[in-house]
């Protein structure tokens, strides 16, 4: 038997508080889904798989830890120990920063895998929004049914005629609103590889300093990092 993958329960479970189990085993889904098709179709760098675990198990170990943190606090039964944890908890999350923190845990938009760039929206989930596009609106969650990854040109910097590698497509496009970068690689699975905020310079011609031949020939590989 070659490598076997868990994803979803199979892979952890913990008590359904917070309703956080479909959605871990839902981006554990996409995450390998792309980098399978890559690996059965022969494109694969090495390595490739091995991210579905770099990148996975980290997440689901840190709702594990959280979700046994919400079992000792929602405890309907709690010793005085408890209860005080609790009420102390709950003025905590008052504070719009500890409820943005705990929201952010909960709802895995804190995530952030760790990918090459220093971009602030490197590693992270590009938000859903709603789009423009010359062939009228159009919902970002949209453009990923190929199963592509998407070079996202909000600000008409990426030059036209730009020789891209296969399932890498440019889609330009307005967005009411800010997504913070004037153009986005994204991922099949919805995660931002590099961005820019600038005119998006080097793009496929391999300068240092924009979206480089390295990053575009590794997405189109599947790789989920540049060298
Ligand atoms: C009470 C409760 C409330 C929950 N509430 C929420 C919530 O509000 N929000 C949320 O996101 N999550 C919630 N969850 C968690 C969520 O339901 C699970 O995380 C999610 O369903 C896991 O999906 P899965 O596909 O990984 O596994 P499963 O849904 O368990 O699917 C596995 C499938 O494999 C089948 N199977 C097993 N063995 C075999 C076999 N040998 N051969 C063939 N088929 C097999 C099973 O029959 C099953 O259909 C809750 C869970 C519970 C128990």
């Amino acid at each position: 038997m070659g490598r076997v993958l868990f994803a979803g329960d199979a892979a952890h479970i913990h008590p359904p508080l917070g309703g956080q189990g479909l959605n871990l085993g839902m981006q554990d889904a996409f995450n390998l889904g792309w980098k399978l098709a890559a690996v059965v179709q022969d494109r694969a760098p090495d390595g490739l798989l091995d991210s579905y675990h770099a990148e996975r198990h980290p997440a689901a170990a840190q709702v594990l830890h959280h979700t046994s943190a919400q079992r000792v606090l929602a405890d309907p039964h709690p010793s005085e120990d408890v209860a005080a944890l609790r009420d102390i908890f709950t003025d905590l999350l008052r504070l719009p920063d500890a409820n943005r923190h705990v929201a952010g845990l909960m709802s895995g938009l804190a995530l952030r895998y760790d990918l090459p760039g220093d971009h602030p929206l490197t590693g992270r989930r590009v938000p859903d929004a709603g789009l423009v596009t010359g062939a009228g609106p159009v919902r970002l969650s949209a453009l990923f049914g190929s199963g592509h990854a998407v070079l996202l040109d909000l600000a008409g910097t990426v030059p036209a005629g730009l020789p891209l590698p296969p399932r890498v497509d440019l889609v330009r496009a307005t967005c009411a609103e800010e997504l913070g970068a004037a153009a986005l690689l994204i991922r099949p699975d919805g995660y931002v590889c590099w961005a820019t905020d600038g005119p998006a310079t080097g793009l496929g011609s391999g300068e240092t300093g924009g979206l480089g031949d390295t990053v575009l020939a590794a997405i189109a590989g599947g790789l989920t990092r540049a060298g």
